[in-house]
């Protein structure tokens, strides 16, 4: 990926920003809580006038959308009912320092998903390589993500509950060092559908035992993101799959049908809301 811009590219232009805390608050952001009673904010715990915090980052959606300012939302795995979504999720959650310190993370992984894909190796590899997204600032940025969703009360996100790990990721989010890859190790994976970068799906997390760990699957901007919440090391087959801090990173293109849960959310999607599935993109 080729960098757009210095300010959000580059792991040495984040390191030194994140060197240089406290984050100041962005323009105009302190006056816009007026009137919002102080409450603890749920990272730093400090009271605060919350500011409406998305649990999904905005930019996601503004490149998920299609003409009609569409995307398919699968917002209730169980019953297979997809929508067409047109906003973010947001609640008040964290205090605006809190907000703008995980900004950062979502400012620096953002070409991830603002690009396109790299090409692949070679025609028959499905194998890419993705440069200068940093392990700290982009692991932060996933913790932040299933940290958001778990302490949401939104529906979308009742599937996540961290239980007793949503305090220890507190912790790592506030400390800002997301530990070694085994470490809630994450896998990556871009999502094809018949060829093609499938950008404008999103359904509801949800999770899984594979082979007696926790997982948590969450599909958004194009990509599969599964979050392992257990102590024990991670099965050896996913090994390769693991974001690691080697450069540059190598991710494996990965059609729908290949995730079992993918594909049976979609069939029963499209049983279930045939009309919104066909209707949409047109
Ligand atoms: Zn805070």
């Amino acid at each position: 990926m080729t960098p757009k811009n210095a300010n959000e590219s580059t792991a040495g232009n984040c390191e030194t920003e994140i060197a240089a805390a406290p984050a100041p608050l962005p323009a105009g952001m302190a006056n816009r809580n007026c009137g919002v009673p102080k409450v603890a904010c749920r990272l730093c715990l400090i009271d605060s006038q919350l500011a409406q915090s998305h649990i999904i980052p905005e930019f996601i959606y503004s490149r998920m959308y299609d003409k009609n300012h569409h995307y398919l939302e699968l917002f209730d795995v169980n019953a297979g009912k997809i929508r067409l979504g047109q906003k973010g999720f947001r609640e008040r959650l964290l205090c605006p320092r809190c907000e703008s310190n995980l900004n950062r993370y979502e400012r620096h992984s953002r070409r991830l998903f603002v690009d396109d894909l790299p090409q692949r190796e070679s025609p028959k590899s499905r194998r890419i390589c993705v440069e200068n997204l940093d392990y700290r600032l982009f692991k932060l940025f996933l913790l932040s993500v299933l940290w958001r969703a778990s302490i949401s009360s939104l529906p979308m996100f009742e599937h996540v509950k961290l239980g007793p790990h949503e305090e220890k990721i507190r912790v790592i989010l506030q400390s800002e060092n997301p530990g070694a890859p085994h470490n809630y190790p994450c896998l990556v994976f871009p999502l094809l559908f018949n060829g093609k970068h499938f950008k404008d799906y999103m359904p509801a997390p949800t999770s899984a035992k594979k082979e007696g760990h926790r997982c948590y699957r969450l599909v958004f901007g194009g990509f599969v993101f599964m979050i392992f919440v257990s102590s024990h090391r991670l099965p050896s087959k996913f090994e390769k799959f693991l974001l690691t801090e080697k450069k540059p990173l190598f991710l494996y293109l990965t059609e729908l049908s290949e995730f079992p849960f993918l594909r049976d959310l979609w069939n029963r999607a499209k049983d279930s809301t045939r009309d919104v599935v066909t209707s949409f993109g047109d």
